[in-house]
């Protein structure tokens, strides 16, 4: 039996890692592959769901601290962070910050991850799609940065060259898992002034489908871990626990080209 890819998941917040991608990581990890993690940010700027949890002030120190206990739980190694600063949604002055990840040219964050690759030699390098799921400019920033990374380090014949993943929220799982839960009389999230309609990568972009069912409750422990983001109006502490498992037992991810053409998670034994 072959043995798991060892991973590398390149991330712009802590809590990207475990909504996007938890259980494909605690899965690896639990069959034996290394996984290590980068955050380019330490989510300074993230809502705080409780008052007693964080101040503006401290809320990167505690959100690194977060991110520590997720990455125990998804059997992680300690997570390696950039030390950028959070560019907050887009069109906020937070996106003027000359230290945010967002104000930082792509070959520098870029150059960055590229060190980590040659440094950790991963088989399998993950990271957001282009869209950066609903369009986050820090998350849109490190896709660009880690597939410029891999971009260099296929002009290096020497080097091995990873796959790269990009995780992807298929617009059909989605709007599947929303409609049953309208017919169950839970409405959609309010508020959040994301456009549920487009929110999503389109169907057919998706190459790989993961099958996490047994690392359900690794990943929504490592979830909860990040109790500074996690607003009770969250739809996974909502809807009920059937429906949270379905829609959290498979996870999606688009090959993509700049990386090796090994579809390693496919092969996962
Ligand atoms: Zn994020």
């Amino acid at each position: 039996m072959p043995s798991p890819p060892s991973t590398l998941a390149v991330f712009a917040h802590p809590d990207d890692e475990s909504f996007s991608c938890g259980g494909t990581l605690a899965r690896l990890a639990a069959e034996g592959a290394e996984v290590s993690l980068i955050c380019a940010t330490s989510g300074e700027v993230g809502e705080i769901s409780d008052a007693a949890l964080a101040t503006p002030e401290n809320l990167g120190e505690v959100r690194r601290e977060e991110l520590r206990a997720a990455a125990l739980l998804l059997g992680a190694r300690e997570p390696y962070f950039m030390g950028y600063r959070d560019s907050g949604m887009a069109g906020t002055p937070a996106n003027q910050d000359p230290r945010s990840l967002v104000r930082t040219p792509v070959d520098v964050v870029g150059g960055k991850v590229l060190e980590f690759i040659r440094r950790l030699k991963p088989q399998l390098v993950i990271t957001f799609d282009a869209g950066g799921v609903y369009g986050h400019p820090d998350h849109i920033a490190i896709h660009q940065a880690t597939t410029w990374a891999l971009q260099v380090l296929a002009r290096d014949a020497d080097a091995r060259l990873p796959s790269l993943y990009y995780t992807a929220l298929p617009r059909g799982h989605l709007q599947r898992m929303m409609k049953e839960a309208r017919q169950r009389g839970i409405p959609p999230p309010q508020g959040s002034g994301i456009n549920l309609e487009t929110l999503g990568t389109p169907d057919e972009l998706v190459t790989t489908v993961v099958e996490v069912g047994a690392y359900v409750d690794a990943k929504l422990g490592a979830i909860r871990s990040h109790r500074t983001q996690i607003n009770p109006n969250n739809p996974l502490l909502r809807l009920p626990e059937d429906l949270v498992r379905r829609f959290l037992e498979k996870e999606h991810f688009t090959l993509a080209p700049q990386g090796a053409p090994l579809d390693c998670l496919a092969q996962l034994p």
